[in-house]
């Protein structure tokens, strides 16, 4: 059995989502006091989605922080309405506490700078990271929780990956509906200003109870469920398939990639890349190279690049740092085989297309019901019903059944923004330009030559 040491006094960070985060246990304190999990302030929470909503500055450390309060409020209202010894073996056994406090608070702690780029460039992992840090030895994570016991460090990395043996432990961290996006809808949608994330979290923690195969809701909460449901499906159209933050994460992508290409003909060698990024650039990173990195230390970088002598490689820190996106369009698979034609009228125009075009999707289901043979089964979300029984979301919301299954995203093309001036500076590419408009109308590509009036010559 666990022993949870609770502090003399209890502690409270402020916070604007949740007023107050409260922290009882001794481990959870020294968790947060770890290096590991102090580094999560110097990632933000949302990368390059601050240059699109520039309040979204917000950290990794203060969404990780969030995702353990709820955690709490859902273990503190578990152990009070629906304890193990009064409701039986589908009630909530507390001696769990801890473990699901731990998980909370360290979902996110492998999460690196910019993650999604670095990690499509480097090919690292930051859910292996995550487990890394909380079951190697020599981390400070690690031996915060070996002090619970030997085997609590395990325990824990077992609950993010879904391993642990109480679906109800695993539910509160990740589910279609669990601590982790109800933390982050509200917190992005706080800080970037978008007000489509909010919805009732009280509400949805009353509703929220422990059972068998997890956690359910009951139904007079269905209408808390669907408006959270909604939330996050405007919250992924609008804020995070942002095409604007899409286009610097391309730039981003190619700079980085670009700084691989000239650091393998050795042409990379300033002291500050070299100390921080060989590893990567060779991969043979370690984990404590991967703790080095932060997003200030990679921004750093970048200003040392934006005076490289290579033009592409200072030309795109330049784009990325001064916050000159790419242009993009929608690519449908109808408009798909004009691609190349497009990236050729970019490099006829003296682009490298490599560095200077891209396409990109994002796709994401706002809510999947259960099916077993889908590639990654998602747990559903259940409501239950008067009589006890148990019925899925959207068998009786009209509302997420029309977009229950339904991918939501699209596909683009990414140029860079002078493909589209209508004077072209240079005249002698004039002709080059005046193509390309051709094949761009409405935010989209193209299959004729468009119009009339949107011919230049
Ligand atoms: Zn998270």
């Amino acid at each position: 059995m666990i022993i949870a040491e609770l502090l003399p006094v209890e502690k409270v960070l402020r916070d604007p989502i949740h007023n107050y985060i409260y922290i009882q246990h001794r481990v959870i304190l020294d968790l947060i006091n770890t290096r590991e999990f102090q580094r999560l302030r110097r990632i933000k929470q949302l990368g390059t989605t601050s240059l699109t909503f520039h309040g979204a500055e917000h950290t990794r450390f203060t969404h990780s922080v969030g995702v353990y309060e709820i955690a709490r409020q859902i273990c503190d209202l578990f152990a009070r309405k629906y304890p193990r010894q009064t409701v039986g073996p589908t009630g909530w056994d507390d001696h769990e506490r801890l473990v699901t406090l731990c998980a909370a608070l360290l979902h996110d702690v492998g999460h690196g700078a910019y993650s999604h780029t670095f990690e499509h460039i480097f090919h690292t992992d930051h859910e292996a990271m995550t487990r890394a840090i909380i079951t190697s030895p020599e981390t400070e994570v690690n031996r915060v929780l070996r002090r619970v016991s030997p085997d609590f460090p395990a325990q824990v990395a077992s609950v993010i990956a879904k391993k642990y043996p109480n679906p109800q432990v695993v539910q509160i961290i990740s589910s279609q509906i669990d601590a982790d996006r109800m933390d982050y809808l509200l917190r992005d949608s706080y800080y970037t200003g978008a007000n489509y994330g909010t919805f009732d979290l009280t509400r949805i923690l009353r509703v929220m109870r422990p059972d068998k195969n997890g956690v359910s809701f009951q139904i007079h909460g269905m209408h808390a469920v669907e408006d959270y449901i909604v939330s996050r499906f405007q919250m992924y159209q609008q804020v995070y398939f942002h095409p604007v933050s899409r286009s610097m994460e391309v730039i981003l992508d190619h700079l980085l990639m670009r700084a691989q290409r000239l650091f393998e003909i050795g042409q990379l060698t300033d002291e500050l890349t070299v100390s921080f990024l060989a590893p990567f650039f060779e991969h043979h990173a370690t984990l404590d190279d991967y703790l080095q990195l932060d997003d200030g230390v990679l921004n750093t970088c970048f200003a040392r690049w934006r005076t490289h002598p290579d033009k592409i490689l200072s030309d795109l820190a330049t784009r990325f740092l001064d916050r000159h996106p790419f242009k993009s369009v929608q690519v449908t698979p109808a408009t798909k085989k004009l691609v190349p034609k497009l990236q050729r009228l970019v490099a006829d125009a003296g682009f490298d297309a490599d560095y200077y075009t891209a396409t990109n999707d994002s796709y994401d289901l706002p809510y999947d019901a259960y099916d077993p043979h889908a590639k990654k089964p998602r747990t559903q979300i259940e409501l239950i019903q008067k009589d006890g029984s148990h019925i899925e979301l959207s068998r009786i919301s009209n509302l997420v059944a029309a977009i229950t299954g339904k991918v939501q995203g699209d596909e683009r093309f990414f140029f860079p923004k002078e493909m589209l001036a209508q004077t072209a500076q240079t005249e002698i590419f004039a002709p080059v330009y005046a193509e390309f408009n051709r094949y761009i109308h409405n935010d989209q590509i193209i299959n004729q030559g468009g119009p009339s009036q949107w011919r230049l010559n």
